[in-house]
């Protein structure tokens, strides 16, 4: 049982730092972080509030990100934190996912229906916070929305709607909150954050060869950004026993990479950007064809935002003012220019190559 609140918890170990300098080291980023105002506690395990440092950082990271992707000409998409609830279940989440996904609930019900909600609400509300009956949600039913798993998820039945992709496929951007029920105390691995997106619609070869190009620019950003690159094989957290089968076979068909950087986790490193390619699966569910009529595939590369932003913090320090100045001038600075001379010495030796 939780004996003593987050916020306490840090307060003490920012006490004890104080008293005691060696301590320091032992301060996990999530303390370093709530304690310096970083993040803000809400009492429950990643739900944080933001502040405006931290939103400064992450913005800057989504400019940067924005100059990366400039030259696809990508569509812009920007949808609210939910989808329809029937597009999510035609997406075939909940084969995969269902212990990570979020439903909304509303009372639709009536006087009586009041009457008993109110009276149960009544009860729960003379219990401390962690012992409190939910009972009440017996009045709420389900909406026809739900919490977006995955800043892509609302776009494929929207590029479906459209009929036949144009003949190079199309490259949206997209960016969102997502919700996924994972709490936990890692900083890192938060139930709502926020996912940028470049997702690539079209033939294997146009997603394949989009793929590759991320892993390198995302690489390319991260290095800019002064932090650790390690890119690796990867596999989503497929549920239950008939999970390890899929996750088995998404990484024989080398699926999934992700970047990892180390962040808050002491014994790993954590994903900060994921590079996918889900075959037909998209394409197929949604029937989303081609100029040519065959099936379309899809990828995605996404940046957890908040991943990233963290690891800054951690690798950097928290004073913001105390970043390499290379770093500072990336996010604040001329970012554009920065970019697109990285993305010039990137593809030169490539290009001299080519020539030889
Ligand atoms: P995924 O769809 O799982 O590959 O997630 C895309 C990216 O979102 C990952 O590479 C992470 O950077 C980020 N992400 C995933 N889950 C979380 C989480 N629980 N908290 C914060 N960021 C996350
Ligand atoms: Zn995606």
């Amino acid at each position: 049982m939780n004996m003593m609140t987050d916020t306490a918890a840090a307060a003490a170990a920012t006490a004890a730092a104080e008293a005691s300098p060696t301590v320091e080291s032992s301060l996990t980023l999530r303390d370093e972080m709530l304690a310096a105002g970083l993040l803000i506690d809400t009492g429950e395990n990643g739900l944080y509030g933001r502040s405006q440092i931290f939103e400064d950082v992450l913005e800057g990271l989504n400019t940067a990100i924005t100059h990366l992707g400039r030259d696809q000409e990508p569509e812009v998409l920007r949808f609210p934190p939910a989808m329809r609830r029937t597009d999510f279940e035609d997406s075939e989440y909940l084969k995969s996912f269902p212990h990570l996904a979020g439903t909304i609930h509303s009372f639709c019900g009536n006087d009586m229906g009041h009457r008993r909600l109110l009276t149960a609400l009544d009860d729960a509300m003379a219990e401390r916070d962690d012992d409190r009956s939910d009972a009440w949600m017996e009045q709420q039913k389900p909406t026809r929305i739900v919490l977006t798993p995955a800043a892509c998820y609302p776009i494929y039945p929207v590029m479906a709607r459209r009929g036949a992709l144009p003949a190079g496929g199309r490259t949206v951007d997209v960016l969102s909150y997502c919700f996924r029920h994972e709490p936990s105390l890692d900083p890192g691995r938060m139930q709502m954050f926020r996912m940028r997106e470049y997702v690539r619609l079209g033939s294997p070869e146009q997603v394949m060869a989009f793929r590759q190009m991320w892993i390198e620019r995302g690489s390319l950003l991260v290095k800019l950004l002064q932090l650790p690159v390690e890119i690796d094989l990867a596999n989503d957290p497929f549920f239950g026993r008939g999970g390890k089968i899929v996750a088995d076979s998404q990484r024989a068909q080398a699926l999934k990479f992700e970047l990892l950087i180390p962040v808050a986790d002491p014994r790993g490193k954590t994903a900060c950007l994921s590079f996918n390619y889900h075959m037909d699966h998209f394409g197929a569910l949604w029937k989303i064809p081609c100029e040519d009529g065959a099936v379309a595939h899809t990828g995605c590369v996404g940046f957890g935002m908040e991943r990233i932003t963290l690891a800054l913090f951690r690798h950097h320090g928290l004073d913001v003012n105390a970043w390499p100045d290379d770093v500072r001038a990336l996010l604040w600075g001329d970012t554009g220019t920065r970019i697109a001379q990285a993305m010039q010495t990137m593809q030169a030796p490539a290009a001299a190559g080519d020539g030889a």
